[in-house]
């Protein structure tokens, strides 16, 4: 538990999972707020969750469909795989 003074993001991208949980709503307090900041600060990050987005928006439009996170963390681990 330690503050994040720096801001740069090398190195401190969050994995797929966070961000999932992330556009899920699942984050709250600190960690929520940290995830705001480095997406704010972090292009690459700004740009995986705007398509995380749009993937969780397009499922959520498919009745039936109640693994967004799963299908959001499947497509992010595509998205940092590259
Ligand atoms: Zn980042």
């Amino acid at each position: 538990m330690s503050d994040t003074p720096d801001n740069a993001p090398s190195g401190g991208c969050p994995d797929a999972v966070t961000l999932a949980a992330y556009l899920d709503g699942m984050l709250t307090g600190p960690e929520l707020a940290r995830l705001d900041a480095h997406i704010a600060q972090c292009p690459q990050c700004a740009r995986d969750v705007a398509e995380l987005r749009e993937i969780i928006a397009a499922s959520a439009q498919a009745p039936g469909n109640d693994d967004l996170v799963g299908q959001a963390v499947a497509a992010a681990r595509g998205l940092v795989r590259k």
